[in-house]
């Protein structure tokens, strides 16, 4: 078995429906697949949903419906949008599966009964939007950063994790391995926590206080804080799909706002339950819509069926890798999503593909009529190879955007190529008819190389090009065939189709 890797999307809180923030990390989660299977890893991602919880409790009760029904109902939802949208998780964990439960008492009796869990008093101040306590110096002018409201202080007895035994461990960790938390920034950032005392980790709630959760297995009056439950599910899940050999290849891909308890909670975590650590810990930035972080409170939500109802599923996935450099923000527009669906998808690929294969039904009826090349056809080549190239620098680097800029520089190349050589012209003179069939053969080899290389971002439109060229679908994962052997002698492609339509008028 070739060199495996695991990516796990967070698992994400039922709280909301799917919204632009995790469909953004899953679209990345699937492309990461779709890529590394096409050079031959075993690949896979991981999602779900995390359901237990405060919040959750709260949620069901304001809907008149147990907590268990409304978590069965979102997580259902949020299951049947990614598999509508195509994107391909191996494994779908539930914070409420019976696997994940035995998972997480396990682990807890582990730790316990290593003496890294310890029963004491604690008197804190409580967000209970965020379900956690804060320190007086985290809170800005009094309130959550995050819910703007005051937290209340709330005194009760609880179970604490010695997370700060490891604390030394992991800073050293991090100083050593520069590569385990993605971009540089956001290290940078845990290491500054680390440098201050970490403290303990309440790691319970009282029955008392709320049901919703996982039974401390050494305690029936207290079930599991929400965390330290669902950051085990990523393992839990990878178990269950009997795959845990894979679990040091764990890339998590997270957004900035959970960076803490996947940095600083997870890997402790691991420590005292002697796991092996995950392998890196990628992060994103947010996405923005008028500079306000996206959130339901916010009232702008972007759904993703409603994105792939209106553009398709690869545009929606073009727009999202394209505009955001991994680790920054980005600002989410509408506006802009069609400005690049025009002018990239709709002119600079489907234009040229349905330009090709208009010309080559009307002047080889359809016939790859390959030939020696000329040094202009050497360009084109060139070009592509490039483009292959740089995407497999820039991947591995999560900078998704660059690799589309890169591929896009090539599709430019092969535009210009059909305006320089011409042969439209050329078709009008029937000695140079020879010629023309060859210009056209590149650019079937444009058009094939051009499908394997963005079938991992946009998958559809790769099956779609390979359809409309009449070759066989696997050709999309022979990666190593040359230029100028992907026809045999006599293959016909087939009429073109529009890839892309344009969208005429903008939304406001
Ligand atoms: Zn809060």
């Amino acid at each position: 078995m070739p060199d495996g890797i695991f990516f796990t999307t967070p698992i994400f809180y039922v709280n909301a429906e799917p919204h632009l923030g995790h469909t953004y990390t899953t679209v990345i989660a699937d492309t990461l697949v779709r890529y590394w299977h096409q050079r031959g890893r075993d690949a896979m991602f991981l999602t779900g949903t995390d359901e237990h919880g405060d919040k959750i409790a709260a949620a069901a009760a304001n809907a008149g419906t147990t907590p268990a029904a409304f978590a069965d109902r979102v997580s259902a939802l949020f299951r049947s949008t990614w598999d509508r949208t195509g994107l391909r998780y191996g494994w779908f964990v539930r914070t409420t599966d019976a696997y994940h439960r035995t998972f997480v008492q396990r682990v807890l009796s582990t730790i316990h009964a290593r003496g890294d869990i310890y029963f004491g008093s604690y008197t804190g101040l409580y967000c209970f939007g965020c379900e956690r306590f804060y320190q007086e110096r985290e809170l800005v002018g009094g309130a959550c950063p995050d819910h703007k409201v005051a937290p209340t202080e709330i005194a009760e007895e609880n179970y604490f994790f010695r997370m700060g035994r490891y604390q030394e461990r992991l800073l050293a960790l991090l100083e050593r391995e520069p590569d385990r938390i993605v971009p540089d920034g956001y290290r940078r950032e845990v290491l500054a926590l680390l440098r201050e005392p970490i403290g303990d980790l309440c790691i319970s709630r009282p029955k008392t206080r709320l049901e919703w959760g996982i039974e401390l297995p050494f305690d029936d009056r207290y079930v599991t804080y929400v965390w330290f439950d669902a950051l085990l599910s990523y393992a839990s899940g990878l178990d269950a799909a009997g795959r845990f050999d894979l679990w040091p290849a764990t890339h998590h891909l997270i957004a900035k706002d959970i960076l803490k308890p996947h940095a600083v909670f997870w890997p402790t975590m691991l420590l005292a339950a002697g796991l092996p650590l995950y392998r890196r810990l990628c992060v994103h930035g947010y996405w923005q819509m008028n500079a306000d972080k996206m959130s339901k409170s916010l009232g702008n939500v972007v759904r993703p069926l409603d994105m792939q109802a209106r553009y398709g599923m690869d545009a929606f996935r073009y727009y999202l890798l394209r505009e955001m450099a991994f680790g920054q923000d980005a600002e989410f527009s509408e506006a802009a999503l069609v400005t690049r669906l025009n002018a990239e998808l709709a002119n600079g690929l489907g234009n040229l593909a349905s330009r090709v294969l208009a010309m080559q039904q009307r002047y080889v009826a359809g016939e790859v009529q390959p030939r020696a090349p000329e040094p202009v056809d050497e360009a084109l080549h060139a070009a592509f190879a490039r483009a292959a190239n740089e995407v497999d620098d820039h991947i591995p680097a999560f900078a998704f955007h660059r690799a589309l800029e890169a591929i896009w520089r090539a599709l430019d190349h092969a535009n210009k190529y059909v305006t320089a050589t011409a042969p439209f012209s050329l078709a009008k003179d029937p000695a140079r008819r020879p010629r023309v069939g060859a210009i056209l053969h590149e650019l079937c080899e444009a058009l094939r190389t051009t499908a394997q290389l963005v079938a991992p971002f946009l998958p559809e439109t790769a099956d779609r090009l390979v359809a409309m060229l009449a070759l066989p679908p696997d050709v999309l994962g022979r990666l190593d065939l040359p230029w100028g052997e992907a026809f045999a002698a006599g293959h016909r492609t087939r009429p073109g189709e529009a890839l892309f339509p344009r969208i005429d008028t903008p939304p406001s």
